[in-house]
């Protein structure tokens, strides 16, 4: 009986150690599910997207790829406005929730308003991350993590081809030093 309980603790005590190194999956997400639920989805067939978007961005938003670190037009993009989905235009961070991560690709705090992102469990490449998604039309922008900046302490990691710019108007600056 000794012997059976020493095994049980081998194998929990195993487990644990497994789990932390590979558990990435963001615990810090406060996901509104009745603001995703609300949102009007854009579908279109695989051909549809083909045509739409450049190989490049094809391979990121529809399969699921991950651009070189370092190499995105917006890792160190400073200027103001809005982030939006290369694919369907969506509204998805300000330049208000972006920072320097270091880590190679274009970094945000936050969403820009609840239910843009979609999040879901990838268990990909050995590790358990959490994927992020454009809650419109389900493109996949990146994953986010738990080693971000306050006030979320979120590190939404995106990748440069899953997105697009657009420019805050000279009113909109105005404003916002108001
Ligand atoms: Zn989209």
């Amino acid at each position: 009986m000794k012997y059976f309980f020493a095994t049980v603790v081998v194998i929990l005590l195993n487990n644990c150690t497994n789990g932390q190194d590979m558990d990435m999956r963001s615990k810090k997400i406060k996901i509104d599910e009745n603001a995703l639920s609300s949102v009007e989805k854009v579908v279109k067939s695989e051909e549809e997207w083909r045509r739409l978007l450049t190989p490049e961005q094809y391979y990121i938003l529809r399969q699921k790829g991950t651009e070189r670190p370092f190499s995105g037009k917006f890792y160190k993009h400073k200027e103001k406005g809005i982030y939006v989905c290369a694919a369907c235009g969506n509204e998805l961070f300000s330049s208000n929730q972006k920072f320097d991560s270091g880590c190679g690709w274009p970094s945000f705090f936050d969403e820009i308003a609840k239910g843009r992102i979609k999040y879901q469990i990838d268990t990909s490449h050995g590790m358990i991350r959490t994927e992020i998604m454009c809650a419109r039309c389900e493109g996949h922008l990146g994953h986010v993590f738990d080693d971000g900046p306050a006030p979320t302490g979120l590190r939404y990691c995106v990748n440069s081809l899953a997105i697009d710019f657009k420019k805050a108007s000279q009113e909109t600056k105005k404003q916002e030093e108001e």
